[in-house]
């Protein structure tokens, strides 16, 4: 199913121990899942199978609506496509999502899914998780983009794991169709108030953060065409105000992103020294702070009503003094900011504890007296642990059996 890689992705250094190599790259089922593709793919794949040019425009867009609007399972429910159609998508195509190999909910509603892809190593299957948040105003999907990651960060559970493969741009879009089914959020099963009033339709899912397991900008063109689809006003249409990239800093796609994809970024930033990023993010040693935070400043469409959002982890006695919370609003000046404290979440072996709690509530008074916003992101789904940095650390230790097991639960429930 898997091949070696033979090159490294974009822009990634060779022999840096900053990053890591991928070990595998996507190889692409003989049968094609259409879910997750743009346009363009769309039009290629009508191409491959007879439909000629001058059709391929109108078939697209019945396409995206039977795949993006109404979340079709099947060929057969496309009426809108003729039958010889239907039956020539159907041989060389299937409509297949990324397969649920697990799910688990937390008494506060949070879910959280492991995500089996095409792909093993090393006799284990290529996963990763995608965790749903509901909140009374909005309903959040985390989602992925590598099984593992290129980046080693200190305190992040899955920065100790092997980067294994990119994740594709229909796997990345995918995570949002496999929420949608499995949350029974399309038209039929959450139909609007009124008739063409989509923002009368209180979605399950209305957000997006790709701040599941993965550094996005190490993998830009799928990310940039997932999200695009995603974002896609005609199909699954969330607004790029309500979806947020993640990056820990990679800084020569920070203004890329903000060109070709155009959604709120987030990053996570930790330190407010160099000395103690290189430690916490070691990417910090090649996009130190000053070209970090000159990027931020340059971010395309950054402003008050668009702000960056930095990412801070509270680490006891490493970066949660009142010194350090001085010196991380002075640092951010001048640059339209949302500042998001995030508890540490401890992962077996990790060398960090989480700031006691009376600490981040000072540190996040002098944020807040220096007028930003400082919400403290409440760890939701502690009970099975769904929050960063501990994904897919819980899985790892269940056994196939087990696994199993989970599987039939989730299809029973
Ligand atoms: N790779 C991207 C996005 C995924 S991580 C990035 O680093 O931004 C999403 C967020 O969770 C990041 O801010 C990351 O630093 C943080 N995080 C990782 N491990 C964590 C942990 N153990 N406790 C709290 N936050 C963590
Ligand atoms: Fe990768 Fe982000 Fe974890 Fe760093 S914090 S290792 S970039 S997932």
């Amino acid at each position: 199913m898997t091949e070696l890689a033979a090159n490294e992705p974009p822009g990634i250094a060779s022999g840096a121990a900053i990053e890591k190599r991928p070990l595998e790259r996507y190889v692409a089922p003989e049968k094609p899942s259409l879910v997750g593709m743009s346009r363009a793919a769309l039009a290629a794949a009508l191409g491959a199978i007879g439909v000629p040019e001058r059709q391929r425009r109108m078939r697209v867009q019945q396409l995206w609506h039977w795949l993006y609007v109404r979340g079709a399972q099947d060929f057969e429910a496309m009426t809108s496509l003729s039958k010889e159609l239907r039956a020539d998508l159907a041989q060389r195509f299937t409509l297949a999502r990324p397969e649920i190999a697990a799910e688990q909910v937390s008494v506060d509603g949070t879910r959280k899914w492991l995500i089996s892809l095409p792909g093993e190593l090393a006799g284990k299957p290529h996963e990763v998780e995608c965790v749903y948040i509901p909140e009374a105003d909005r309903g959040t999907l985390c989602i992925s983009s590598q099984v593992g990651c290129t980046l080693n960060c200190s305190f992040c559970h899955t920065g100790t794991q092997r980067l294994v493969r990119n994740l594709t741009a229909g796997e990345i879009a995918g995570q949002v169709v496999l929420a949608r089914d499995r949350l029974g959020d399309w038209t039929e099963t959450n139909p609007p108030v009124a008739e063409g009033n989509e923002e009368g339709r209180k979605r399950l899912v209305s957000n997006v953060v790709m701040m599941g397991m993965g550094e996005p900008l190490y993998n830009f063109e799928a990310v940039r065409d997932g999200l695009n689809v995603v974002a896609d006003g005609e199909g699954l249409s969330l607004s790029k105000r309500r979806i947020t990239l993640s990056t820990s800093g990679v800084v020569p796609n920070i203004s890329r992103a903000g060109a070709e994809i155009g959604v709120m970024l987030a990053v996570s930033l930790h330190a407010v020294t160099d000395e103690l990023r290189d430690e916490l993010v070691p990417l910090n040693r090649k996009y130190p702070l000053r070209v970090l935070l000159d990027a931020c400043r340059n971010y395309p469409g950054v402003s008050n009503a668009r702000r960056i959002t930095f990412e801070y982890v509270m680490l006891k006695g490493v970066n949660d003094s009142l010194a350090d919370a001085r010196a991380l609003v002075r640092l951010l000046k001048g640059i339209p900011a949302k500042i998001n404290l995030i508890p540490f979440n401890p992962w077996p072996g990790s060398k960090y504890e989480c700031s006691d709690w009376t600490q981040i509530e000072k540190f996040s008074e002098v944020v807040f007296n220096a007028g930003y916003a400082s919400p403290v992101r409440t760890p939701r789904g502690r009970d099975i642990l769904a929050a960063c940095g501990q994904l897919k650390s819980a899985s790892e230790k269940l056994s196939a059996r087990e696994r199993l097991a989970l599987r039939a639960m989730a299809m029973t429930d």
